[in-house]
């Protein structure tokens, strides 16, 4: 239950790799605090950092007001659960749970008593004499859980904990682990590269990218605005997309035209683009999947495009148009479906076009 602040926070590695650039990020009390980006973009570095783990090149680390940089890992109060488990293989299950504890000196009476009601909790309570290489990947994952919930922290680190297991099992989990948050009512702070991970558990995404945060918000502020391009294609599945367009100023009011074809801006959107000297900018426009429709009946002026693909998942078609030498992706109820190779009118929800200055 702990307020953790990074005040300009880098991390530069022996080698001169600058891993984290100017972190500044505030985490209150019991948030759930999900670090979302691709592979090497800094998640871990920052994890071990809040731990103890990695020093702090520059730029403070405050937990509770008290500043940390110099606090060793032990002292901090904090459990990190590891992407790999990082079990102890020659120990039974029970011991692996106990062992922080027994380093603590607790005694072994509460000892026995925090371990076994954990692993109640956890469903793993019959387990605990075997050996890690006797369990499951799933399983593995619960002891690792239960060896940072015994130790009852201030802090819960997670980095990518449910990379390792298959996608049932990870959805699975993952519910396991936002109602472990709701029941503990700590301060959770979980990495992920997974959009759907960040998108349904945290109570606050950080974005990051090339170890410099992109956008810090609640999740629907991240997907419904997007700070940048990079935000906009790391959320939302189907991704958005992205044409490349220029703002036009024409009879009948303010387009955005691109190759053949224009868009008519709605009126917020005209008057704002207007007055940030927008006109006849290169801009890239951003439409999600979900944000185009399908005019069957014609009845609309739309864009005709031709149909490349359809992957039809059952609850929803996701449809593949054929734009500029690329892919213009639709996601559509399953009566909306077309011959491959046909022409089929769309139209976009003005209101729901994402305009992105050209970097
Ligand atoms: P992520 O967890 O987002 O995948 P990491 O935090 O592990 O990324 O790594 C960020 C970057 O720092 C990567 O480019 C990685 O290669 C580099 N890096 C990590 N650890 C070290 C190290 N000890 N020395 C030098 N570079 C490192
Ligand atoms: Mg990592």
């Amino acid at each position: 239950m702990s307020k953790v602040v990074l005040n300009n926070v880098n991390k530069i590695f022996g080698n001169g790799f600058h891993a984290v650039k100017n972190l500044n990020l505030s985490i209150d009390s019991q948030e759930f605090v999900v670090l979302v980006g691709p592979s090497g973009c800094g998640k871990t570095t920052i994890l071990r950092m809040i731990a103890g783990l990695e020093k702090i090149t520059e730029g403070e680390l405050y937990i509770d007001d008290k500043l940390m940089n110099n606090i060793e890992a032990k002292d901090r109060d904090i459990a990190m659960v590891f992407q790999n488990y990082a079990l102890y293989p020659h120990m039974s299950v029970y011991d692996n749970m106990a062992f922080g504890l027994k380093m603590r000196k607790v005694n072994k009476k509460e000892i026995y008593n925090k371990v076994t009601e954990t692993a109640k909790s956890l469903g793993i309570d019959d387990l605990l004499t075997r050996k890690p290489h006797e369990l499951s990947g799933g399983q593995r994952q619960r002891v690792a859980l239960g060896r940072a919930i015994v130790r009852n922290p201030r802090i819960f680190l997670m980095d990518e904990p449910l990379s390792n297991l298959d996608a049932k099992l990870r959805v699975q989990m993952r519910a396991e682990i936002v109602k472990l948050y709701h029941k503990l009512n700590t301060t959770f702070i979980y990495v992920t590269h997974d959009q759907t991970e960040a998108m349904t558990m945290g109570t606050k995404i950080v974005v990051m990218n090339e170890g410099v945060v992109q956008q810090v918000a609640d999740p629907q502020t991240i997907y419904d605005k997007p700070a940048n391009v990079f935000v906009a294609s790391t959320i939302g599945n189907p991704q958005m997309n992205f044409i490349d367009a220029r703002v036009a100023k024409e009879e009948g009011g303010i387009y955005l035209r691109f190759g053949t074809f224009k868009v008519k801006m709605s009126a917020d959107v005209s008057e704002l683009l207007l007055k940030s000297g927008y006109i006849d900018k290169e801009v890239i426009m951003g439409i999600r999947p979900e944000n185009i429709m399908l005019d069957q009946e014609n009845k609309r002026e739309a864009l005709s495009l031709k149909l490349e693909l359809m992957e039809n998942l059952g609850s929803e078609n996701i449809l593949y148009f054929e734009i500029m030498d690329s892919s213009l992706v639709v996601k559509a109820e399953p009566k909306y479906r077309g011959a491959i190779g046909s022409y089929m009118n769309l139209y976009f929800d003005v209101d729901k076009i994402h305009i992105f200055d050209k970097e």
